[in-house]
């Protein structure tokens, strides 16, 4: 309990009052800490860190990067606890396959599969000493504010993990559905639970605007994650909930961004450490450039120390917040949005099959798929185009989708096809889900015989 109120007090104190003196002086002593234990504790980084010194940032800047596929590729000698990555990854395919979300590995970690956007499954380990001071990080940096307890918040993801479970405490109750859930149970929950706290993808958010005149209990705020936040949403959500509508940044990478008072994104500088580079590599100091790379160092999670880690997401800066905080302010984050692709349910409903449920079912069919994109042309076909070895069976993940949707009461014709995708020389503008279809219309029953 106190050790959560030092940490709230402490984040509120960095966002509100640091200025960037000593926003570089924190970060420059979180790295050589950091630095410091990799290279004692992770076998990979006594190797590659062997010879790294760094007086300043812009030296830390000249240390090797990597990646997810670096750092996969090395996940046994990279983590700093000796977890091994074939039981690491077993434990997290079984959790997803048997939806066994709760509980922590070997007792003491959260393991955290994601799929991300380079075709690969990433393993992220935190610590239960770390998810245990979720709940002051949360209060300091989710969206949500003291004066805003008690909160009963409804948490809708893909998954749900023992991490998020851990953000239960006193005046905070946190209840958890899948994005799958028909949006009339989603609001049936809210009205039992007393719901005052939104959080859920926007494209999910879309999904419960009809219904929304059917809460009974006004929400205090609705909080978006896991893809782009548009204008537009924004608004809608706002004046269809009548609340306040905030954005947090969060990656399996992790907490990038989180919003201030005036709801604007900053990112979190004392728990990540950002660069961002334009197309001649050199360091992005001001607002509204779009850049090339961004690469980040986790300033809090030890176990698997990711320093100068390649992202594929992007953020422009923007100018100085009114709020006063020295923080860099986001002005948009490119590169994450993907489009929701339909299918029809028994009752030929048509209703979203959302993309990081489908990226999972595809990636996780096969090591040999190098990348994949789902084009939806018209309502009753989802086609899939897998960049693989000539050897790879499209028929056994045609059927594992359409086993996948069924279980969700879905159905479509699903085709698949091998064969080289072409990838933009920008890979920021490769889309993985393509939905041709204008305005689909959710809330009609329509046959899917014709659509
Ligand atoms: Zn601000």
């Amino acid at each position: 309990m106190i050790r959560a109120l030092i940490d709230f007090v402490r984040l509120n104190h960095h966002r509100k009052h640091f200025n960037q003196k000593q926003i570089e002086t924190y970060q420059l002593k979180a790295l050589h800490k950091l630095v410091h234990l990799a290279k004692d504790k992770s076998p990979y980084y006594k190797e590659t860190l062997k010879d790294a010194t760094f007086q300043s940032l812009d030296d830390f800047h000249k240390l090797p990067s990597i990646n997810k596929t670096i750092m996969m590729d090395h996940f046994s000698n990279f983590n700093t606890c000796g977890l091994n990555k074939e039981d690491c990854m077993a434990d997290a395919l079984r959790r997803e396959q048997e939806k066994d979300y709760l509980g922590y590995y070997q007792k003491k970690f959260v393991i955290g599969l994601s799929s991300g956007t380079s075709g690969n499954k990433g393993l992220y380990i935190t610590p239960k000493a770390l998810t245990k001071r979720l709940p002051a990080v949360f209060l300091a940096r989710g969206g949500v504010g003291l004066r805003d307890l008690p909160l009963r918040i409804l948490f809708m993801l893909r998954v749900f993990s023992q991490g998020f479970e851990d953000i239960n405490q006193p005046g905070v109750k946190l209840t958890y559905l899948s994005t799958m859930t028909n949006p009339r149970e989603v609001i049936q929950t809210m009205n039992e639970e007393r719901t005052n706290v939104l959080m859920a993808p926007p494209s999910m958010i879309r999904f419960l605007l009809p219904l929304a005149k059917d809460l009974i209990m006004p929400l205090k705020r609705v909080i978006t994650y896991a893809e782009v936040l548009t204008k537009e949403d924004k608004a809608q959500f706002k004046s269809v909930f009548k609340t306040d509508v905030v954005e947090i940044y969060q990656a399996s990478e992790g907490q990038i961004a989180s919003p201030c008072r005036h709801g604007h994104l900053h990112i979190n500088e004392d728990l990540v450490y950002v660069e961002l580079y334009d197309h001649n590599n050199q360091l992005i100091q001001t607002p509204h450039m779009i850049g090339t790379r961004m690469v980040i160092t986790n300033l809090v999670n030890t176990t698997q120390p990711l320093i100068r880690y390649e992202m594929n997401d992007l953020i422009v800066l923007d100018d100085p917040c009114p709020c006063g905080s020295s923080f860099r302010r986001i002005e948009k984050i490119l590169g994450r949005h993907d489009d929701v692709i339909y299918a029809f349910d028994s009752k030929d409903v048509l209703r979203p099959v959302f993309p990081d449920l489908l990226a999972r079912w595809i990636i996780t069919e096969s090591d040999d798929i190098r990348e994949f994109q789902v084009v939806q042309q018209d309502l009753l076909t989802i086609n899939v185009k897998i960049d693989a070895p000539k050897t790879f069976d499209p028929s056994r993940l045609k059927k594992r989708i359409e086993h996948a949707l069924l279980e969700y009461d879905q159905h479509a014709n699903i085709v698949v096809q091998v064969g080289p995708l072409e990838l933009p020389k920008d890979k920021n503008k490769y889309k993985r889900f393509i939905c041709q279809i204008d305005h689909p219309d959710v809330h009609s029953h329509r046959s899917p015989h014709n659509p």
